[in-house]
């Protein structure tokens, strides 16, 4: 092997599948039909998806709190069930729900949690680590009475104890307010620059798409994309072009070129079309030479979420549902 290659992965996941147990006589859910793939070192991974995709089920069966029913896993190289203590100590989760004990301050949080993981008290990184997320001033209070940020940025600190390589936070910042998202992606960013592995899942396209360098698409328990968040939003290659006409028409115009026209109301039109094959004055044009006249043009890119919405559609219109609904 040329050890210049890329090196190996933060994580890999080979083949998972998880189906919850049912109630008695009923089938439980198949939250992940085998998904596989890799999260290289170093970076900010986004793995997204809708809500019920099977994203914390994934981040859970990482942490040790759900078993798989099929597949396997490894973090920095340790396979989750042949070298359990070697995963753990390689990763540390920030799990969806906020769970404390309210009678605990922030400091002993975090020196339990270094007990827990047998860090010798001189080695210990407690204070360090109430400053860096900003909690010094904290340190002695009962945890009950920080704010939900703080309890957020509390569990990160607490997630980095054992100064793991690689830190995984589930939904980050769901219901979370403008000014502590941006708290949260500031630390994320300082922590992933001294050169932490960031895993995060989020259902926000645009979180993705700002903060990560390569994002993997999940949707009813399948992979659906994994790719560098660049070579994504190119698989936006459509554009929209809005048209406002001086008079109404009555009929959507057609063209060979175009993609899906819309008429919004009897003077404005939608028309998509493929960058690489038109541009948005062809498009003027060809309508203008159908005899419209053109008050107005607005055009847009399509954007992650374009490319989200038509990954996901293409992937529900499958049976899937219906099998699993019909049992
Ligand atoms: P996400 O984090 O992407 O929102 P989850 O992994 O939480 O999705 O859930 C995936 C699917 O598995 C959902 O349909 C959810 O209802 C189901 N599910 C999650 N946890 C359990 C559980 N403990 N028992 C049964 N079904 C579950
Ligand atoms: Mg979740």
């Amino acid at each position: 092997m040329d050890p210049a290659e890329t090196p190996p992965p933060a994580i890999r996941i080979c083949d998972v599948v998880k189906r919850y147990a049912g109630a008695k006589g009923v089938e439980g859910k198949l939250a992940l039909k085998g998904v596989s793939f890799d999260v290289p070192q170093g970076g900010i991974f986004g793995l997204l998806g809708p809500n019920g995709a099977g994203k914390s089920t994934l981040i859970n069966i990482l942490a040790g709190l759900v078993t798989k029913t099929e597949g396997s896993a490894e973090i920095w190289g340790f396979d989750i069930d042949r070298n359990r203590r070697n995963a753990k100590r390689a990763i540390g989760i920030v799990p969806q729900e906020i769970v404390f004990d309210p009678f605990f301050t922030p400091y002993e949080v975090l020196e339990n949690q270094a007990g827990f993981y047998g860090i010798p008290k001189n080695q210990r990184r407690s204070e360090e680590l109430l400053a860096a997320v900003h909690l010094s001033d904290k340190r002695d209070a009962y945890a009950r009475t920080l704010s939900g940020g703080m309890k957020r940025r509390l569990l990160i600190a607490k997630a980095m104890v054992h100064s793991p390589p690689i830190l995984v936070l589930d939904e980050p910042t769901a219901g979370v307010d403008v000014e502590l998202r941006r708290q949260l992606w500031e630390l994320v960013g300082s922590l992933n620059a001294e050169g932490v592995t960031i895993v995060l899942t989020t259902h926000y396209l645009e979180e993705a798409e700002q903060l990560c360098d390569n994002i993997a698409i999940i949707n009813h328990g399948e992979l659906i994309a994994n790719k560098p968040t660049r070579e994504l939003v190119d698989m936006a290659r459509e554009k929209i072009v809005e048209v406002t006409l001086d008079a109404p028409i009555d009929t959507a115009p057609q063209d060979a070129a175009f993609g899906k026209v819309e008429l919004l109301d009897p003077r404005r039109v939608a028309i998509t079309y493929d960058k690489d094959r038109i541009t948005a004055g062809q498009v003027l044009n060809r309508l203008q030479e159908q005899g419209m006249r053109i008050e107005d043009v607005i055009t847009r890119e399509a954007d992650l979420e374009d490319v989200f919405v038509s990954l996901t559609s293409a992937v529900t219109t499958g049976g899937d549902q219906a099998k699993e609904t019909a049992r």
